[in-house]
């Protein structure tokens, strides 16, 4: 004969319909070059994207950078599995990382990627399949919080990128990025001797593992190898 739930269990239950109810469902599970070294775990679940997660990015135009990207991590952000992630919270790299699985699992791997060489004004556009990138583990010895000049700094986050008030990436300078990476001091109270130690961190971590960031392809007129920046932030609005 069944039992009745208990109040606790009925609750319980009523708190579920947003998580995974189906053994069917699918899960997505990306491994982050990050090895869980930044406080978030090694391993991500994501569900799949949906067309009403897309369409955020499909119907506003990419007029303006910053603002795009944010919108970008907020639709990656609706599915994360995992409970307390914050994709603003990741590193670049691994936000790469993890529109790189939306990518190839939603859409696909292979991309056009669009280029012009410098011998002929010409719009040369190449299939790519994206799972020949090359990734690149963190070092096994980079532990955080590190200590440069006695500053407490980490690694950059995703939204030191993403400064409020700024429209394109050409706009983010040094100290904006900083505000990630400086642990329990206003970036403007720093010594300049400080902040130069921070900088100077950053520039030797920042694209030290991850995905392969470009690519070279070869200008179908002069053969001529091109480099072109593979791009991430597109991944799931070009087709
Ligand atoms: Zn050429």
């Amino acid at each position: 004969m069944p039992r009745m739930v208990t109040v606790d269990e009925a609750k319980k239950i009523k708190q579920q319909p947003d998580k995974l109810t189906s053994v069917d469902e699918q899960v997505i599970s990306v491994t982050l070059s990050s090895s869980g070294k930044h406080g978030y775990p090694e391993t991500l679940r994501l569900r799949p994207l949906k067309v009403k997660d897309v369409k955020a990015l499909v119907e506003d135009p990419i007029n303006e950078e910053i603002p795009y990207v944010r919108r970008l991590v907020e639709v990656v952000q609706g599915t994360v599995l995992d409970e307390g992630v914050e994709v603003r919270e990741m590193t670049m790299p691994d936000f790469r990382k993890v529109l790189l699985a939306h990518r190839v699992n939603s859409i696909g791997k292979m991309i056009e990627l669009s280029f012009r060489c410098s011998c002929k004004n010409e719009l040369q556009v190449v299939p790519f399949d994206l799972m020949n990138l090359d990734e690149k583990m963190i070092d096994d010895e980079y532990k955080e919080p590190v200590d440069v000049g006695g500053v407490q700094v980490r690694f950059p986050r995703v939204w030191g990128y993403l400064p409020e008030g700024k429209k394109s990436f050409d706009e983010v300078n040094d100290y904006d990025v900083l505000a990630s990476v400086v642990i329990g001091k206003d970036v403007d109270d720093l010594l300049l001797s400080e902040a130069k130690g921070a900088l100077e961190f950053i520039k030797r971590w920042e694209m030290s593992y991850g995905v392969q960031t470009d690519i070279e392809v070869p200008c179908k007129h002069c053969g001529k190898k091109v480099k072109i920046g593979v791009p991430f932030f597109l991944f799931l609005s070009l087709w």
